[in-house]
């Protein structure tokens, strides 16, 4: 899986180090690389101080093949990256006369005349080359370094995300394929599952995310759903996935249940959608959830005939899933029991609620009982989720 090629993501500019913007630039190049079998070792965040800026370049050239910058390409005075870049490289910045065209014709078409200060913008260190910037005025550079160690790629893009993108897309994309030598495509399959912890379910698959495997799988939680990415490389997406059909089998023996999609699948449009395939049809009656579990049902298209916010007790909710059931002419009704959100009684563990399922055609309702337990911040959404997921499972 690893290819040779080392690289370091270098995001430049005050607002980043001093935390007024979050440097979103790397992650999304970081990501972009690593589908493109590049190893991404190093991220380093820089204001804009000159000295500070030469140091970073001048470590990064130590221990990367590939270096990328965002950010301080601009005009303006406290945008250093091609002298800072000019500097360490020890290389002169040098006029591009096709570039200073380019810029005055930019800003003619524009109706504007330009400021001297644009000038900079046609200035590149000797030996660079220019990577287009379509949509705005400062291009971006290309530039070869050679150190004791190594020989290193440079390339600067601006900071506005939407340029940085779109050269990345349009340049480095096929540049950086060029230096690696890469043909294959990287590629990732999510496998999503809730209804049991993140340790649980690691447990459950023996070595399988473990480093150095074909294909990795790693293993992330989000507000009770957990998530396995499983990434291999291949000559297509189709080989890909070849490879990838042993894994997905064996998480599918050992998970069963637990597993209810992959990739965007989502609880809700999970059971949107087994509803549908099956022509039946689902009522809610809710006095602990203020109607989310519905409304996220409605959203992704179930077929919800009733769904409605009500007020009844703990001891009420499996005769509430019977009333609606039969009110409503559905297929499955549910009642979701009152929830306890007085702190000290979550805190002590001792808030429970009680999610009843009525079916049609049975007398056997079914109650599931839950903690309402987890971090302040996500444990609404977990509800949400365990009543969703009662009700894929019903
Ligand atoms: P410009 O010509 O627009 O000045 P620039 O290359 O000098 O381009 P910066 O001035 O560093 O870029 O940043 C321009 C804008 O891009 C910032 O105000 C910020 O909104 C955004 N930006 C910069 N760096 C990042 C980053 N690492 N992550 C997310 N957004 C960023
Ligand atoms: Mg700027």
């Amino acid at each position: 899986m690893s290819s040779s090629i080392i690289a370091e993501i270098i995001a430049i500019g005050d607002e980043l180090t001093s935390g007024f913007r979050l440097d979103t630039n790397s992650q999304w190049l970081a990501q972009q690389l690593g589908d493109l079998g590049v190893v991404v070792l190093h991220h380093s965040t820089v204001g804009d101080d000159m000295d500070a800026n030469v140091d970073v370049f001048r470590h990064a050239f130590t221990r990367a093949d590939l270096i990328i910058t965002t950010g301080g390409l601009g005009p303006t005075a406290d945008d250093l990256t091609r002298q800072a870049l000019a500097k360490a490289a020890g290389v002169e910045l040098e006029l591009h006369d096709d570039q200073l065209e380019h810029l005055k014709a930019f800003f003619t078409r524009r109706g504007r005349t330009m400021t001297p200060s644009n000038e900079i913008q046609a200035h590149f260190p000797a030996g660079a080359k220019v990577v287009p910037n379509p949509e705005g005025t400062a291009p971006g550079i290309e530039l070869g370094y050679r150190s004791k160690e190594r020989a290193t790629f440079v390339f600067c893009l601006p900071g506005v995300p939407a340029e940085m993108k779109q050269m990345f897309a349009q340049t480095l994309q096929k540049r950086i394929k060029d230096i690696t030598g890469e043909t294959q495509i990287i590629h990732h399959h999510v496998v999503r599952c809730f209804g049991s912890g993140e340790s649980h379910i690691e447990s459950l698959l023996p070595d399988l995310v473990k480093r150095g495997r074909d294909p990795q799988v790693g293993i992330t939680a989000s507000r009770g759903t957990i998530s396995l990415r499983l990434t291999t490389k291949a000559d297509s997406i189709a080989e890909c996935l070849k490879i990838m059909a042993p894994t997905l089998k064996t998480i599918d023996g050992c998970l069963g249940d637990l597993v209810f999609g992959f990739n965007d699948d989502t609880l809700e449009s999970v059971v949107a959608a087994r509803y549908v395939e099956a022509r039946k049809t689902i009522s809610i009656t809710d006095a602990g959830m203020l109607g989310a579990p519905g409304v996220l049902l409605k959203q992704s298209a179930a077929p919800l005939v009733a769904a409605e916010i009500a007020d009844f007790e703990k001891d009420g909710v499996t005769t509430r899933a019977v009333e609606i059931l039969e009110r409503s002419g559905s297929d499955v009704g549910v009642a979701i029991g009152p929830i306890e959100r007085d702190e000290a009684i979550v805190a002590a563990g001792e808030s429970k609620y009680v999610v009843a399922v009525a079916t049609k055609g049975s007398d056997d309702v079914k109650t599931h009982e839950f903690m309402f337990s987890g971090h302040s911040a996500i444990r609404e959404t977990l509800a949400n989720k365990r009543v969703l997921n009662v009700l894929r499972l019903a």
